[in-house]
């Protein structure tokens, strides 16, 4: 087993980076088909999302554009469960057909409020592509159309999510060993 220290925790290997590319390659082929011969706009919620973002992306072969927006909802290893931060949207997404691409699902409360800007935003319609989703911690109904893998409600780092900022480059994803 890998494990691996962060600041003052440990962690331990949960999903090799491996199983996670391979994965991608499947929500890729997967998108590719279900838009097949659109024009689609994947929007990226940093931090996290940037390094799944990228991996999806350059697996996508259809006529497609990236934007990223900020909104930051953690601190530490519990979700505060309140949104602070909104930057980006220089997208003109009006009328498309819009993939919201999500590092991680916990509660859903950052979805929803990206979901609610979009509609505000009038888009065509609006998928979900996240890596990891924690059925247990979700409190919300929308659904989430592509989804790389479903995990317990632990805390976890990797594959462009943090520990206070650390652990973001780590390839795989490891969980919090508790103590
Ligand atoms: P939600 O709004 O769904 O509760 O949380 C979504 C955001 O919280 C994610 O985009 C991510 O930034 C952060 N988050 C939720 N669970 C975890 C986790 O286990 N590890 C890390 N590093 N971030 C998480």
């Amino acid at each position: 087993m890998k494990e691996t220290t962060i600041l003052d925790k440990r962690f331990r290997e949960m999903i090799p980076g491996e199983i996670i590319n391979r994965r991608i390659d499947d929500m890729a082929e997967q998108i590719n088909r279900d838009y097949a011969g659109k024009d689609v706009v994947f929007l990226g919620i940093l931090n996290g999302a940037f390094l799944f973002a990228a991996e999806l992306f350059k697996r996508v072969n259809l006529k497609a554009r990236i934007s990223f927006v900020k909104l930051a909802s953690y601190e530490g290893t519990k979700s505060s469960g309140s949104v602070k931060e909104l930057i980006g949207w220089n997208e003109d997404i009006k009328g498309m057909p819009v993939i919201v691409i999500e590092d991680i699902v916990d509660t859903g409360h950052t979805l929803e409020l990206i979901v609610g800007e979009l509609k505000v935003r009038k888009v065509a319609n609006i998928k979900i592509a996240t890596l990891l989703y924690k059925p247990k911690a979700y409190t919300k109904k929308i659904p989430l159309d592509y989804v790389g893998f479903e995990i317990p409600n632990d805390f976890v780092v990797g594959f462009g999510l943090d520990y206070d900022g650390y652990g973001r480059n780590l390839p795989s994803v490891y969980t919090l060993i508790k103590q």
